[in-house]
């Protein structure tokens, strides 16, 4: 497979934290979740590690020598806009506040459990990905017209009845043109929960939206996932 297709289907951490046993065992548990982790031991250096891998997320400390926190912060969201989760070691007020202030998407305190730790990084990215969908009222793939606005879709003019489900799954491969989603992702970012029997619910879907829209509509990845190859935004 190409490195750049790899690349799209790898959410990147930066983890920017002077301690480094928290650094290497927060790194550790992300990568065990599937994430690509560059770890920065003190501000400036975490500033122009962000800027050169543009990461999905950042894990931020707030007292970190060269730079603190606050102050990357601030740089990294005036450059581009992308998820922070802040850490500090001091529980006060002040600091929660301060941290909100400037751009920090959530916090957590030292000490904290790595369950929760990965809880709220996915819970971020998936907010981070929602917002950022771009709004495109109609999409048009081959002769299949999405309307987000009315949750219509026509066949060659012809209305088709896709259920709730099945809508948002094409709608959201059709908003990532050309790009693999896995089942864990669509699991997680179209149905938005853990669904007992996991991808073969993903599987099932896609045959449905196959068997209503046409076969090639959805292109399997094998071993990988499903992706919609060209969509475009209607004006
Ligand atoms: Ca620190």
């Amino acid at each position: 497979m190409a490195p750049s297709a790899r690349d799209r289907l790898v959410r990147t951490v930066v983890v920017i934290e002077d301690e480094q046993p928290i650094a290497q065992a927060v790194a550790a548990r992300l990568r065990s979740e599937g994430f690509a982790v560059d770890i920065a031991a003190d501000g400036p250096s975490g500033v122009a590690l962000c800027a050169r891998t543009r990461p999905d997320l950042v894990v931020l400390d707030l007292m970190l020598p060269g730079l603190d926190g606050i102050e990357v912060c601030k740089r990294i969201q005036n450059e581009w806009p992308v998820p922070v989760l802040m850490l500090t070691a001091r529980d006060s007020e002040a600091d929660l506040l301060v941290g909100l202030a400037v751009g920090a998407d959530d916090y957590m305190t030292k000490p904290f459990s790595m369950r929760e730790l990965i809880a709220r990084v996915h819970a971020l990215m998936r907010r981070a990905e929602r917002s950022a969908e771009p709004v495109q009222p109609v999409v048009r793939i081959g002769d299949v017209e999405l309307d987000a606005t009315t949750r219509r879709v026509r066949v060659d003019g012809e209305l088709v009845h896709l259920t709730p489900i099945e809508f948002d799954l094409v709608h959201y491969l059709a908003a990532r043109p050309g790009r693999v989603s896995t089942r864990e992702e669509l699991l997680a970012q179209v149905w938005g929960y853990d669904v007992p029997s996991g991808a073969r619910t993903v599987d099932s879907h896609i045959r449905t939206i196959r068997r209503k829209l046409g076969s090639s509509i959805v292109r399997t990845v094998h071993g990988v996932g499903y992706a919609i190859e060209e969509a475009h935004a209607c004006a």
